[in-house]
């Protein structure tokens, strides 16, 4: 049951071929067997899986249930979830136990999905292999000795070690994209504000943006169907319909306009992941779809603004954890100085203190015009290079990231090296567009991703694109060995 797809589960419940509890059983004891090769999944909720899978059984019966409905999930660690601890991946929270559902936990359970369990995370969800987790890395199942990615190392190790069908995760500059890529699975990061980020974890508001992440293009549709909606809770949500995600994946792609920037090209770039990308363009090439080569000229400046951005509003973010509100708190402060200063050293790990600090800094009076100011004005530039390009072309391709999964430690003493990773992923954040990233071949037994970007709001279209590549290719459909 777990080698099935999503779509293929749904006919599988609705046909009765099996329950939701067996399904939900299956997973379950697959977590309990395997899991602790992967670290990947660090809470379990069996009884209240099990709880819900029953309800979703009496609702199939019923025979008017949402597609969703019994289909077992993981969520990110970073979406509250009520009654069972959301960490963050954090010490800060590792006691913190929320009394609400977030919006996109909300939207799964109504439409009567499974919640199996929470799944590992870079800390904060900052990071790009899963090393800063409190809870220690995942594993990459297709090779142990390397990292999965990050921040959403957890779900996407999940996936590809078949611990579930599909999983929750949110992106930042990279974290569904990246980690989608490095494990062989497919994610999708919607355009900002589709997707509700209430009751998620905030790293940096203008930036956050959740989305699903499957074995396939086509599964990714489904889960999106469910999480996208208008969220009154959620100042910067969109009111903008929600369109059937699935009812144009078949659509012909014959006419599509790929652009292919050279800058995702250059120095930098793994020779093996070249060419896979290269030859998954071919491939969509003969499917009918011209490229056309365009040029995005700020992308270079996409990592130094984001590090600006990204930490500034962290800082600000991250000012709530104080050992009064919620979460960990130090022993016998001696005064109010004492318990912020020891509970924030003691609570939050090394990559969290150091964007903290390098936030607080860009945001200080003497310096916000020469930093945060200035990194403002390049977003500006980002936006308008998309802006530009997307007035010829209907897509923007080429790799999700520089090279396969590279080994642990390989970068962890190396923050620049590290930051380097999403490098072709940032921009789009930046700019608040949709990404996508699908398994497109293998280098040295790992995983390599296509990137797929979209215009504002043009989800179908690239969930269309990727459906179609994985029609004529089965990157998305190998395991690794074992598994
Ligand atoms: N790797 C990037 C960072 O460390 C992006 C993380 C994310 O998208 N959450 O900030």
């Amino acid at each position: 049951m777990h080698n099935l797809t999503i779509s293929e589960l749904i006919k599988g419940l609705q046909n009765k071929e099996f329950s939701s509890v067996e399904l939900t059983q299956h997973f379950l004891e697959r977590i309990r067997q395997i899991n602790d090769q992967f670290n990947a999944v660090i809470t379990v909720t069996a009884a209240q899986a099990l709880k819900a899978a029953a309800l979703a059984d009496e609702q199939l019966a019923q025979g008017k249930a949402h597609p969703m409905c019994g289909i077992p999930l993981l969520h990110k660690d970073i979406f509250c979830t009520s009654d069972v601890r959301t960490s963050c991946g954090s010490k800060m929270l590792d006691n913190f136990v929320p009394p609400y559902n977030a919006t996109v936990v909300e939207n799964f359970e109504q439409a009567g999905a499974v919640m199996l369990g929470k799944t590992n995370m870079d800390e904060f969800a900052m990071g790009s292999s899963n090393e800063t987790s409190f809870y220690g890395p995942v594993k990459n199942p297709w090779a142990t000795d390397s990292v999965p990615g990050g921040s959403s190392g957890g779900s996407a190790a999940a996936i590809a070690a078949r611990l579930a069908p599909g999983a929750t995760a949110t992106d930042t500059g990279g974290s569904i994209r990246q980690p989608a890529a490095l494990c062989g699975i497919s994610g999708l990061k919607p355009t900002y504000g589709r997707v509700s980020r209430w009751g998620m974890i905030a790293f940096a508001s203008s930036l956050d943006q959740a989305g699903p992440m499957a074995r396939t293009a086509e599964d990714c549709a489904i889960l999106l169907n469910c999480m996208a909606s208008f969220d009154e809770k959620d100042s910067t949500s969109v009111e903008k319909d929600v369109p059937d995600y699935s009812s144009s994946l078949r659509d012909s792609i014959k006419g599509l306009k790929i652009g292919i920037p050279k800058e995702y090209f250059s120095e930098g770039l793994h020779p093996g992941t070249q060419d896979a990308v290269r030859t998954a363009l071919a491939q969509l090439e003969s499917e009918g779809a011209e490229l056309v080569d365009i040029s995005l000229p700020n992308s270079s400046l996409s990592v130094p603004a984001y590090y600006v951005i990204a930490p500034a509003e962290a800082s600000a973010n991250l000012s709530r954890f104080d050992g009064v509100k919620y979460g960990y708190r130090c022993e016998n402060p001696k005064d109010l100085q004492d318990l912020y200063c020891r509970t924030r050293s003691e609570g939050f790990g090394e990559e969290v203190q150091r964007r903290i600090l390098i936030g607080t800094y860009c945001l200080s009076a003497g310096y916000y015009d020469a930093y945060y100011g200035k990194a403002q004005q390049v977003r500006q530039l980002i936006q308008q290079d998309f802006s530009e390009a997307f007035k010829s072309v209907d897509l923007i391709m080429g790799p999700t990231c520089p090279s396969p999964a590279f080994k642990f430690g390989a970068k962890g003493d190396d923050p620049v090296a590290m930051y380097l990773e999403d490098i072709y992923t940032i921009a789009t954040n930046l700019a608040g567009l949709p990404g996508m990233s699908v398994p497109c071949g293998m280098v040295e037994g790992k995983p390599v991703g296509l990137q797929i970007i979209g215009n504002y709001f043009d989800e179908s279209r690239i969930l269309n694109a990727a459906h179609q590549f994985q029609q004529v290719t089965d990157w998305h459909t190998q395991a690794p060995e074992g598994l």
